[in-house]
C-alpha cells in the first residue's frame, strides 16, 4: 500500500524530479487527489489508488522534462484568483502583478464616464481580468492575435465574473479607436531570439508571447508607435520589459514623444515596468501651439488698436485737461488705473464701470473677449469679420476727423478720433459722450 507520505518521499528521490522543488511534487499530487496541499500534511497516511499513483507519476515525468507545473495543472495563480492556462498562452508571472498594481495606482480619474483601458496582447487575460475585477466600472478592451489565446481569455473572464471586458482578435492596437483610451497596458514579448539566459522551461510557452526579434525590442517598438494613436491626451502606457531593457525602452518612448517616463522595479530589484504618458496634441505638434498663439495675438491686436497709448497716459506729463480716453488695452489698464496719476479720474471711473459690468471673468481669454466686446460689440465678438469691418470704419473716421491730442508736439503720436456728433472734447461733455455714444464713434486709434 502506498500512502501520500510514501508517494512524496519517492518523488523526492526520483532523478526525474531532482531539479524541481518539493512544492512542485506536492502541487501535482494535491491536484491528482483533488485536495489542497495542506491536506497532504494533514493526512499523510491516506492510501493512494493505482490510478492516482500512475497519474501522479505521469505528471512527475512531464515535470522532469521541463513542462511547467501551471500547464500540468491547467491553471496558474495570479493576484487573488486562479486562471486557466494552456500552452497557447504565457504563464502569468509575479512581475506582471506589479504591472496591474501600478495600473490601478496610476490610472487617471474617471471624471468623464468610465475609464477606457486596453490590454494589448492579453494572452490568458490575466491583466485585463485583474483590472476588470478591481474596477468593475472601467471598460476594458482585451486584444490578442491568437484566436486560441482569446478563447481562453474569454473563458477565464466568464468564469471569474469579469463582465466589463470586450475581446478583439488583432495585432496590438489594430482596430482600436484613435485617441480613445485613458490607459493601455501590455506584457509584450521581450526576449531576444536565442537569448541563452532564457529558462529552459520557457520552451513550453508560445514563442509569440516570448520572443521579439534579435534584440527583444521589436514588439515594444511597434507598440510605442501604435499606442500613440490610441491614447487620449494625458493617457498612460504601462509596459513590462526585460530586466536589462530599461534604457532602450525609455529611449523608444521618448523618441516616440511620450512624457513623464517612470521606471519601476520588480521584487528581484530589476527594472521591469515602464510608465509614460501621452503628450497633448499641442505638445505633440508644436506648430499647432504656435498657430494658436498667433490667432490670439491677431485677435488682441484687432480689438486693441492703441498699443502705445498707455505709455502716453502713464507718463504723467499731460498738463492740461484733455479729452483723453482711457486706454483700451486690458494689459495696461491695471497700471493706468492703479497708478493714480491720471487727470481724468471721473470719466475713467465711468468708463471702467462700463467695462466691468461687461467683464465676464478673470481668465486672460475672458478678458480678451471682454475687450473685444467693448470695442466691437457682441456680434463682432462672435464674428471676427464684423470686428475687422468695424476696425476699417474706424480708420476711415480717423482720416476724416483726426484731432490731435491737446499735448501738441508730444512725442507719442496717439490721436483721438471723435465723431462729429460727440466732438465736445472737454471733461463735462466727455462723460456723457462716453455714456451716450456708440462706442464705435469714439475711439483712440493708433497712427
Ligand atoms: N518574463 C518572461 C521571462 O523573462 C518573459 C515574458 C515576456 O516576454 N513577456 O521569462
Amino acid at each position: 500500500m502506498t500512502t501520500i507520505a510514501d508517494a512524496l518521499a519517492s518523488a523526492r528521490k526520483s532523478p526525474a524530479t531532482a531539479n524541481h522543488s518539493r512544492v512542485d511534487s506536492e502541487r501535482l499530487l494535491a491536484h491528482v487527489l483533488g485536495v489542497t496541499r495542506g491536506a497532504l500534511y494533514a493526512h499523510p497516511e491516506r492510501p493512494l489508488g493505482d490510478r492516482e499513483i500512475s497519474e501522479f507519476q505521469g505528471l512527475l515525468q512531464r515535470r522532469g522534462e521541463g513542462e511547467p507545473v501551471a500547464y500540468l495543472l491547467g491553471n496558474a495563480g495570479f493576484m487573488d484568483f486562479q486562471l486557466a492556462v494552456d500552452p497557447c498562452v504565457l504563464i502569468p508571472r509575479p512581475e506582471t502583478e506589479l504591472l496591474v498594481e501600478l495600473a490601478l495606482e496610476s490610472a487617471p480619474e474617471d471624471k468623464n464616464g468610465p475609464l477606457q483601458v486596453a490590454d494589448i496582447g492579453t494572452g490568458s487575460g490575466a491583466i485585463a481580468i485583474a483590472l476588470a475585477r478591481a474596477k468593475p466600472d472601467w471598460l476594458i478592451h482585451a486584444v490578442d492575435l491568437s484566436p486560441q489565446a482569446l478563447a481562453l481569455a474569454r473563458r477565464n473572464a466568464r468564469e471569474l465574473g469579469a463582465r466589463n471586458i470586450s475581446f478583439r482578435e488583432a495585432s496590438w492596437c489594430e482596430g482600436l479607436a484613435d485617441s480613445a483610451y485613458d490607459m493601455i497596458v501590455a506584457n509584450p514579448p521581450y526576449v531576444a531570439v536565442g537569448d541563452p539566459a532564457l529558462h529552459p522551461d520557457c520552451a513550453f510557452e508560445p514563442d509569440m508571447a516570448l520572443f521579439a526579434g534579435a534584440d527583444g525590442l521589436s514588439a515594444i517598438r511597434q507598440i510605442t508607435i501604435q499606442v500613440r494613436r490610441c491614447l487620449k491626451a494625458g493617457g498612460l502606457l504601462l509596459l513590462e520589459h526585460g530586466h536589462d531593457q530599461r534604457e532602450p525602452v525609455a529611449g523608444l518612448l521618448s523618441a516616440a514623444g511620450y512624457r513623464n517616463i517612470k521606471h519601476y522595479r520588480d521584487h528581484a530589484g530589476h527594472d521591469r515596468i515602464i510608465c509614460a504618458s501621452q503628450s497633448s496634441p499641442a505638445q505633440r505638434r508644436p506648430e499647432l501651439k504656435l498657430r494658436r498663439q498667433r490667432r490670439i495675438q491677431a485677435r488682441t491686436a484687432l480689438s486693441e488698436p492703441t498699443l502705445n497709448e498707455g505709455r502716453r497716459f502713464n507718463s504723467g506729463n499731460t498738463t492740461s485737461p484733455s479729452p483723453g480716453l482711457p486706454p483700451k488695452s486690458p494689459l495696461n489698464e491695471g497700471r493706468r488705473f492703479n497708478s493714480g496719476n491720471t487727470m481724468y479720474g471721473r470719466s475713467q471711473m465711468v468708463w471702467r464701470e462700463g467695462r466691468s459690468t461687461k467683464a465676464g471673468g478673470s481668465t486672460p481669454a475672458t478678458r480678451d473677449a471682454t475687450a473685444c466686446a467693448d470695442s466691437c460689440g457682441k456680434v463682432a465678438q462672435r464674428r471676427p469679420e464684423v470686428q475687422l469691418r468695424q476696425h476699417h470704419r474706424l480708420l476711415d473716421l480717423e482720416a476724416r476727423h483726426r484731432v490731435r491730442s491737446t499735448k501738441a508736439g508730444g512725442s507719442t503720436p496717439a490721436t483721438l478720433v471723435i465723431s462729429k456728433n460727440s466732438a465736445q472734447p472737454r471733461n463735462s461733455g466727455l462723460e456723457s459722450t462716453l455714456l451716450q455714444n456708440d462706442e464705435n464713434q469714439i475711439r483712440p486709434i493708433r497712427q
